[in-house]
């Protein structure tokens, strides 16, 4: 590959995915898995040659659920080295099942205003019209913009531009399946420019010091009917916090009200909804098992945060250290911080 002297340096993590799926040698009876790297993925697209000087480094090889928050704090390490070094914006390749949540502990974790820009692929490189490569295009070109600086990590997709704290995986096949139900998307590409419309503010009441023992967090979901037997065991199997993806706007049984107030006495217990669009209630309903009853007893309210992206925040900074008391504020800061009138927004 020619690489034209003067271009901004990006370097492109690979972590496996469809995006560096193939055949494996039992042919394609076999299925695809992944086993292309970041030097192949890029060596595919010709036109990366004009947008960037590109470094390439092969950081795992794998199906994104079998990463870990601990590859994320080792990768967010590498990622500042990299800034330290030069690099315009850096961008990761990986699978789109875990994207939602990898995307958004990278923004938590990786300090200062250069762009991390996550991307994958729905449609593996032996089937027709894969997406890989115009996805790696976007994503390189969006990097290498100074446009993209200042915005947190991003989710270049289907020539649209996600902020990672909002986007989520919303369809099994589609290539249109990354969706920011409540913002929307930050921007978009056209004719290989990025055109970013909205700018999100800059993160505040994210974990520092976070190290690679990352404790567990369970994550439930209320259910039509369920007693939340598996909330009474979670302090027993060892999980350091919880966090309940509740009904509509911050809703459980009445039942479960004593167990979540006992856990939340002893651990940090986040309320979420399960709905996977707008903000956690906290002064509209007044009913047993409502937010508002919830949240006077201890719980954490997740705030526009869905139960995945709270999950890996509550993670992160019990890795950090952070106690109960810690992790609200962390909570509320971190809301604050996108409701910020826009003057304060400015100087972020
Ligand atoms: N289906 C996934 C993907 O889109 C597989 C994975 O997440 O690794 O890449």
């Amino acid at each position: 590959m020619t690489v034209q002297s003067g271009l901004p340096q990006v370097t492109v993590f690979s972590l496996g995915g469809t995006i560096a799926s193939t055949n494996s040698p039992g042919g394609p009876a076999a299925g695809v898995r992944p086993r292309l790297g970041a030097r192949e993925l890029v060596d595919s697209v010709p036109q990366l040659s004009e947008v960037a000087k590109l470094e390439t480094v092969a950081f795992r090889q794998t199906p994104s659920g079998d990463l870990s928050l601990s590859d994320l704090v080792s990768l967010a390490a590498e990622i500042t080295k990299r800034f330290d070094t030069g690099d315009m914006g850096v961008v990761v390749t990986q699978g789109t099942d875990t994207i939602e949540e990898t995307s958004f502990a990278l923004d938590l974790l990786v300090r200062g205003p250069r762009p991390v820009v996550v991307t994958g692929a729905m449609r593996n490189p032996t089937l027709a019209g894969p997406d890989g490569p115009a996805n790696l295009l976007a994503a390189v070109q969006v990097a290498a913009s100074p446009q993209a600086a200042g915005l947190g990590t991003l989710v270049v997709f289907n020539d649209e531009i996600h902020a990672a704290r909002f986007v989520r995986k919303t369809h099994t096949s589609s290539p249109a399946t990354f969706r920011s139900l409540t913002a929307g998307p930050l921007g978009w590409m056209v004719e290989g420019r990025p055109r970013i419309a909205f700018r999100a503010p800059a993160l505040q009441g994210t974990p520092t010091g976070v190290g690679e023992d990352v404790p567990a967090v369970a994550l439930l979901k209320s259910t039509l009917g369920d007693d939340f037997r598996l909330v009474e065991q979670v302090e027993a199997l060892g999980y350091a916090g919880l966090v309940v993806e509740s009904f509509g706007g911050g809703h459980v049984p009445a039942r479960v009200v004593p167990v979540l107030e006992r856990l939340a006495r002893r651990l940090p217990v986040v309320l979420a909804s399960r709905t996977g669009g707008g903000e956690l209630l906290r002064e509209t309903y007044g009913f047993p098992g409502s937010e508002r009853d919830l949240l006077s007893r201890g719980l954490i309210p997740s705030g526009f945060l869905d139960g995945l992206k709270a999950r890996i925040l509550l993670s992160l900074l019990l890795a950090a250290g952070a106690g109960p008391a810690d992790a609200r504020n962390a909570f509320e800061q971190l809301n604050m911080s996108v409701s910020a009138p826009i003057d304060a927004r400015a100087g972020s």
